[in-house]
């Protein structure tokens, strides 16, 4: 999962604080002591981790946290919307043009996942908001790169703009603003040459791409994995370029997360797309306050539900939508979502979406594959009806029963009701939390 270390260390220094009835200034600087550590180890800018502390220990040590009846969340709530804040505040959506097709200029660094992403950016397009995109093959000197974009094209059956090598890439994406114009296209996706490092060469041809198609939008792709070089780079294509925002890619491997957490605040420049796989549909528009909310460990009801939308029968979404929010969530609901959510993406990631998930051992600790899901399964389907729409009725007969009937020792059989109790323990936290925000003086 991304952030993974980060949100480890965090969710374990807020955890000491959240059920504190008496805050002091002391426990609000010890806990920042180790959420300051937890953000440079997470590769985060260190003077964005200086103002950031600044800022939670301005407000937290203030009236309205100490004075307040549950102070120790008071303070979690001040740390997310200052992460929240961090990443960007509100969600940074995607231009419209009111005079299409709508221009984006796909630039970054080789390798960075350009040409990957800029399929994929056309695929969600497509999917998510009914929009007919046209691909443009500007990158004229990777000798791969057309090719690639072409193979991407034909996998989406989406069209793609070439003229080859040896032709300008100012000539390419004139004509092919032109030919989108013909053809009633509403987006315009333009993959740009890379370079290893930023040179003034490709400044410059990016300059008169830019000039000649003068796009809505100038998206820099930058691979999280680099950490701090990702917000060098952003700097010097912002400088020269102009940027409009930024999408990250391969926050789904082993990255620390620091640029995420740094890109904004360094170059104001927005972060609006995550990259999270290589398929066309590892991509998501980045919400601060959705990634802040994962983080912490409070889960991602919201972008789990539109990933149910798009992947996912859309009345059994809108039925465990309802389930989630009246708390009605039974174990044959799990056991149902089990079954879907194979189809929404890698299990570690759904997981980090779901409440409380994070901090359940049994699942983190594992690698989470489809034999553990086929446990998980065995030991629900054992259970009486009775017993999945009410787990308080479980015993130690139950469970014997239980663990017999699906072959799995009983450990197995304890750890999965515990599991499942608390997450409907954080779902019911995070319920109560939504209800309280915009009222003053928070949970209610
Ligand atoms: P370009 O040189 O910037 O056009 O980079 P490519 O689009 O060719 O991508 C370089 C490599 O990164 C390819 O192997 C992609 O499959 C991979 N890649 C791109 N985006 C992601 C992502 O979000 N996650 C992961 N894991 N891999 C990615």
């Amino acid at each position: 999962m991304a952030f993974e270390g980060l949100a480890d260390r965090l969710q374990n220094t807020i955890q000491k604080i959240r059920g504190k009835g008496k805050v002091s200034e002391q426990d609000v600087k010890e806990m920042m002591r180790e959420v300051r550590l937890a953000l440079l180890e997470a590769d985060v800018n260190f003077k964005v981790v200086k103002d950031f502390v600044k800022r939670v220990n301005e407000r937290a040590v203030g009236q309205e946290v100490m004075k307040s009846l549950t102070p120790g969340q008071q303070v979690i709530k001040v740390v997310k919307e200052e992460l929240t804040e961090l990443m960007g505040g509100e969600q940074s959506k995607i231009a419209v043009s009111n005079r299409p097709p709508t221009v984006i200029m796909m630039v970054g660094l080789q390798g960075a996942g350009k040409t990957t992403t800029t399929g994929k950016l056309a695929n969600l397009l497509r999917k998510k908001h009914n929009r007919k995109p046209l691909l443009v093959a500007a990158d004229i000197y990777r000798p791969a790169a057309i090719k690639q974009l072409e193979t991407l094209g034909k996998q989406l059956s989406m069209p793609v703009f070439s003229l080859g090598d040896q032709v300008s890439p100012v000539e390419i994406a004139k004509q092919a603003i032109q030919m989108a114009k013909d053809e009633h296209h509403d987006y315009v996706l333009i993959d740009t040459a890379g370079r290893l490092h930023v040179d003034e060469q490709l400044m410059d041809e990016l300059k008169q791409v830019k000039e000649i198609s003068k796009p809505d939008e100038i998206f820099l792709v930058v691979d999280a994995m680099t950490g701090q070089d990702a917000v060098n780079v952003a700097q010097s294509f912002n400088e020269q370029l102009g940027l409009t925002g930024v999408v990250l890619t391969k926050l789904d491997g082993d990255t620390r997360g620091g640029a995420a957490l740094s890109v904004k605040s360094v170059t104001n420049t927005p972060i609006k797309y995550i990259g999270m796989g290589e398929k066309m549909d590892a991509i998501e528009p980045f919400h601060p306050e959705r990634m802040a909310s994962r983080i912490l460990g409070m889960g991602d009801v919201l972008t789990l539900i539109e990933k149910a939308q798009t992947n996912v029968d859309e009345e059994k979404a809108k039925e465990l939508e309802q389930k989630l929010r009246t708390m009605s969530f039974t174990f044959d609901d799990f056991l149902e979502q089990l079954g879907q959510v194979r189809n929404m993406g890698p299990l570690d990631e759904i997981l980090g979406m779901i409440p409380g998930a994070n901090k359940m051992k049994g699942l983190k600790n594992v690698q989470v594959d489809d034999k553990q899901i086929g446990h998980v399964e065995a030991i629900i389907q054992s259970m009486t009806k009775a017993e999945r729409d009410n787990p308080d009725l479980m015993n130690a007969s139950r469970k014997k029963r239980i663990a017999k009937g699906s072959g799995r020792p009983i450990q197995e059989v304890n750890r999965l009701l515990k599991q499942f109790e608390e997450m409907k323990k954080m779902m019911k936290q995070m319920t109560n939390m939504q209800k309280g925000k915009g009222k003053k003086g928070g949970f209610k």
